[in-house]
């Protein structure tokens, strides 16, 4: 008769198998093994029923582990939501205080800029924002110097002696208006 040293499937105990049975009890674990005789070499495994335990228990573990990472996930974007609010309402108190001291330079474009990109984050959830009009100089004087070099251009073009004096006052009226935007 055959006799082997092997390790339990289920808890890897050292096991003496004998090779005139087909099943035996894990003596450390208890577990049911079949005993497969493979043209002389002895090995053990795990009965159909422990096996299907088996996977029925990793299932379990594996579910439990997706459904602790999910309710992980979902309390991390829940902090983040309250992290981006609350920033978003310091943002829009400060755009409110801009308002009232009639500040509509970089300082407003700034927090202009960071309320519409928490807006986004925000989305859904996101309070209105405050539409608040700002004077662009930058913008302005752009729209001024293209506008003269344009009247100048074209006043050249259709034969006449340019003046810059008059497309100077049309490119700064107009710059002047276009210096206005609203942004919300
Ligand atoms: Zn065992």
């Amino acid at each position: 008769m055959q006799i082997i040293q092997a390790n339990c499937p289920s808890c890897s105990a050292p096991l003496t198998v004998h090779g005139d049975q087909s099943q035996m009890t894990c003596a450390y674990c208890n577990t049911p093994l079949f005993i497969h005789n493979n043209a002389g070499h002895l090995e053990l495994s795990l009965t159909e029923q422990v096996q299907q335990i088996t996977a029925a228990v990793a299932d379990e573990h594996r579910k439990t582990r997706e459904q602790a990472q999910l309710a992980q996930s979902a309390q991390q974007a829940a902090n983040d939501r309250q992290l981006s609010m609350t920033r978003l309402n310091h943002v829009q108190d400060h755009i409110q205080t801009l308002i009232k001291e009639g500040e509509h330079g970089d300082a407003m474009r700034k927090a202009k800029a960071e309320e519409y990109k928490l807006v986004r984050q925000l989305g859904e959830h996101a309070p209105p924002t405050i539409p608040v009009t700002v004077y662009d100089y930058r913008r302005g004087i752009s729209f001024a110097i293209i506008t003269t070099v344009l009247i100048l251009v074209i006043w050249g073009f259709f034969g006449g002696k340019p003046n810059l004096v008059i497309a100077g006052i049309i490119g700064i009226g107009i710059g002047a208006f276009f210096r206005i935007r609203t942004i919300d």
